[in-house]
């Protein structure tokens, strides 16, 4: 779709020109930017402000040296980022993703994501993201500590409980956190609620690690209960089988859906009886092996090579959750084909903009990423919140609140898409009701 908006055009353009080299950046802007065209239309002082010129550009980008020694004795550097985008409405909060695909680019797709996302949770967080193309895969856990300790050593000189609280994403969940916050605590000589995604002994939330994956399936829920249809006899497909993956078909299965295929980096795994998530647990988060050594421990499981072609296994939902663009033209095709009538994103951006023109004009129902995966930091809040309060929480406390913010993200969403003249259309509902509470918040905030 082009941008009809003269104001955004603009906007758009010279940020074409200054970031040309970050493709899932200028992306993912451009997305909101289509969104937001009827606000910019109704309200002529976000341009007078400058609010969208100030909105695409981060408060403060960080890079730095992470250098570190292997078992060996071998010594290895890799880059690390904190992109700290927009503290609007609430101190910087977003995720570290270790990968070797992080660049700057992904970063900064990320907390750009982030900023409405967090908005959309009704808490008051602001947005960041930051990470290393450092590969956890196949590394020790020595190896993995001296590195976070040394990622930490440079990243602490930037966060605090006030300021920035980072939490986990892709290769960062619990042990690494961990890692983290061990440093940080030794460094800082302060104990804070300073990261989120700790563990139950030290600050940690019950309910965290299931949160992105149980509150995807609440949003997914009230998304299909809108529309006169259920999880209830649905064959799901879920990409990935990292934490969102895992609590996805476990939330999924328990609200009467049947998981049917999963996948990882180097293929995917299909079995019509249902995929258990007790299995993909401790084989992804115990033994840390490979999807394929499912049929190890399943015998009516198959496994394909090749992680791409798990949209091509026919279902009724598709829940997309390992990464940024893995869900393309020709996945969105065979999915409709295939009669699927609902896809809600996990990952953040799993899918192209092609493949999200797909669903649309055919009429799938479509849950965007930055609402229906809200709820793992709408939970890292809740932390957040118990750690300030020196409090604990139940799982049901935490369950119950985590559901309740997913249910109210739709509502916001659905209302906000209706108001602004596209009824049913959650990616522009997400993007302008995540994007009001942002921009009125600048506005009061001066220029700044
Ligand atoms: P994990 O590291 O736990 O799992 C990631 C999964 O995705 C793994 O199965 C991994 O396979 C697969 N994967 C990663 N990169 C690629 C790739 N380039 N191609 C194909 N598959 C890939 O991460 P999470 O489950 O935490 O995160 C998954 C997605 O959800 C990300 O987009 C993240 O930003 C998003 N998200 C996560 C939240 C959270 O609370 N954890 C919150 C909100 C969003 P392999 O092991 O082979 O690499």
């Amino acid at each position: 779709m082009a941008l009809k908006n003269e104001y955004l055009k603009g906007v758009y353009g010279s940020l074409e020109e200054k970031s040309g080299h970050e493709p899932e950046f200028l992306q993912a802007v451009r997305e909101v930017l289509e969104s937001l065209e009827p606000v910019v239309e109704r309200r002529p002082e976000l341009e007078k402000n400058g609010i969208i010129e100030r909105l695409v550009e981060p408060e403060r980008t960080v890079m730095f040296r992470v250098p570190w020694v292997d078992d060996s004795g071998k010594v290895w550097v890799n880059r690390g980022y904190r992109v700290q985008f927009n503290s609007a409405i609430g101190p910087y909060k977003g995720g570290l993703r270790l990968h070797p695909s992080v660049n700057l680019s992904i970063i900064k797709f990320l907390g750009f994501e982030q900023v409405f996302k967090n908005s959309l949770t009704t808490l008051p967080i602001g947005g960041g993201k930051g990470g290393s193309d450092f590969d956890p895969k196949g590394k020790s856990d020595g190896e993995i500590m001296r590195f976070c300790q040394s990622f930490m050593t440079e990243l602490c000189r930037h966060i605090g409980p006030a300021t920035d609280v980072p939490a986990g994403d892709i290769g960062v969940g619990g042990r690494e956190i961990g890692y983290l916050f061990g440093q940080y605590k030794r460094l800082r000589n302060e104990y804070s609620g300073v990261l989120t995604g700790k563990g139950l002994t030290y600050g940690g939330s019950l309910a965290r690690t299931e949160a992105t994956g149980y509150g995807l399936c609440y949003f997914a829920d009230e998304m299909l209960k809108a529309a006169g249809r259920s999880f209830v006899g649905a064959n799901v497909v879920i990409s990935g089988s990292g934490n969102v993956a895992i609590y996805a078909n476990q939330k999924a299965t328990a609200l009467g859906a049947k998981v049917i295929a999963m996948s990882d980096s180097n293929g995917y795994i299909v079995d019509e009886k249902g995929i258990d998530y007790k299995v993909m647990k401790e084989i992804k988060e115990v033994r840390r092996e490979r999807i394929k050594t499912y049929l190890n421990y399943v015998s009516t499981a198959k496994y394909v090579e090749g992680c791409k072609g798990i949209w091509t296994v026919p279902c009724d939902v598709a829940l997309p959750c390992a990464t940024q663009n893995e869900l393309d033209e020709e996945g969105a095709k065979a999915l409709v084909q295939n009669g699927c009538f609902a896809v809600a994103e996990g990952a953040n951006m799993p899918s192209t903009p092609e493949a999200v023109a797909i669903f649309q004009s055919a009429g799938l129902l479509f849950a965007p990423a930055k609402a229906a995966n809200a709820g793992g930091v709408a939970t890292s809040a809740l932390e957040m919140s118990q750690n300030s309060q020196r409090l604990s929480w139940t799982f049901e406390e935490v369950d119950a609140k985590l559901h309740g913010i997913m249910v109210s993200i739709y509502q916001n969403a659905s209302k906000a898409a209706e108001e602004y003249g596209k009824p049913g259309d959650l990616v522009a509902g997400a993007n302008i009701a995540g994007f009001l509470k942002v921009a009125d918040a600048m506005l009061a905030q001066g220029i700044v």
